[in-house]
């Protein structure tokens, strides 16, 4: 009787219109592919990082497989992530010939564990790719003094970290490239799409060309009115490019970057209140000196404690219409690294226990007061049953 009558979709993004609008006037140019948009959403990106370069792509798969490639990674070499993330993480390393190596994370914020890395540096070690979770940031010091010492490329996943800081630094600057993605769910989206931040301008102009076919950097010049020019192709490159139709949503969508994040914190905030006494563990608060993106609220259920299985609090809340997300089953539970690299998930005991216990609640600026109410509400009846 007292269930919400329309299913709350998990990670809905917040449109306004603005981007409807400026969808709109971009089809109505007739220039849909890249172009002036594209330019603009990458100078606004980069000012808002405060970075050296930015270069907008199809999606953050498509940016850590350019950067792993531009790094010259390839057959013979390992490269360390952690084993909670996106299985794109660990795909973009399995295409690049690499091979993955996995490090646990840290139990408290989920992010990859300085010593762990340690325990896997090897002599093909060549690069190190932290996932910033959920909005947290990792120990940069630490992983920097690390790729120092070893001499490893860094590539940050800031799939999740658009606005967290690490001792008032931009995550995604630290290492040579920072990787971002804008999926429909992440903070800031254009649908599908992606950018790449890098240190130095050689990787940034051969992530340009690698993104378009490998064809030289007077070839984007096609999309502008400058005049016919033949163009040659310097590398066999791929397809990857952003679309002006895609940067017209991300401009606005960045516009709101800050203001959305106040809203998520406020809902952080009111969830870190209510759910206080019920038997599941709550995400730590960020540490002082990070300034965390509030990308994902995550919990975790120990059966024993909730009288429930993880599982079986998603099914509830499903039944409640509330959508929840899985951030994430770790990699080595799944069929495919297990068979191809023998990996077990009790090699990996903090992500194991993480990717058996989280669930990531509703944590989205589209949510309205009455959307949030709904899930504390919901949660708060199916664990009192118990
Ligand atoms: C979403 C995500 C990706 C992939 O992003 P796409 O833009 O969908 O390719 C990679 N890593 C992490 C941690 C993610 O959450």
């Amino acid at each position: 009787m007292d269930r919400r009558d329309r299913f709350l979709v998990f990670g809905a993004p917040k449109i306004t219109d603005d981007e409807i609008q400026e969808v709109i006037s971009t089809m109505k140019t007739g220039w849909l592919g890249t172009g002036p948009k594209v330019a603009r959403f990458e100078a606004d990106f980069k000012r808002y990082k405060n970075a050296d370069h930015a270069i907008a792509v199809n999606s953050c798969t498509a940016a850590l497989q350019l950067s792993i490639y531009a790094a010259g990674i390839q057959a013979g070499d390992e490269v360390i992530t952690s084993s909670l993330t996106f299985c794109a993480t660990v795909n973009a390393i399995i295409h690049s010939g690499a091979k993955p190596v996995l490090a646990d994370c840290d139990i408290m914020t989920q992010c990859i564990s300085p010593e762990s890395i340690l325990e896997k540096i090897t002599s093909k070690t060549k690069a190190i790719i932290p996932v910033h979770f959920a909005g947290n940031a990792c120990d940069m010091d630490a992983i920097m003094s690390i790729a120092d010492k070893y001499n490893l490329i860094v590539i940050e996943d800031c799939a999740h970290a658009i606005e967290t800081k690490y001792k008032g630094q931009h995550v995604g600057t630290f290492g040579n490239f920072g990787c971002f993605s804008f999926y429909v769910t992440k903070n800031v989206m254009t649908g599908e799409g992606g950018m790449v931040l890098a240190k130095n301008k050689n990787d940034a102009d051969q992530i340009k060309i690698l993104a378009l076919h490998g064809m030289s950097k007077d070839a984007w010049h096609r999309f502008s009115d400058k005049g016919y020019q033949h163009y040659d192709v310097v590398a066999p490159g791929f397809k990857c490019n952003m679309m002006d139709l895609q940067a017209a949503i991300g401009i606005h969508q960045l516009k709101r970057v800050e203001q959305n994040l106040q809203i998520r914190k406020k809902i952080w905030d009111y969830y870190q209140r209510e759910f206080e006494h019920l038997p599941f563990s709550l995400p730590v608060e960020p540490r002082s000196h990070v300034r965390h993106g509030y990308h994902l609220y995550t919990i975790l259920v120990d059966s024993e404690k909730c009288k429930m299985s993880r599982d079986e609090l998603i099914f509830a809340l499903h039944s409640e219409n509330i959508g929840t997300g899985v951030h994430y089953r770790s990699i080595p539970m799944h069929l495919y690294y297990q068979k191809e690299f023998g990996w077990h998930p009790s090699q990996f005991p903090n992500s194991e226990k993480i990717g058996s216990q989280t669930i990531s609640l509703p944590l989205s600026a589209a949510l309205n007061e009455q959307d949030v109410e709904d899930v504390v509400y919901a949660v708060k009846k199916i664990l009192e049953r118990k």
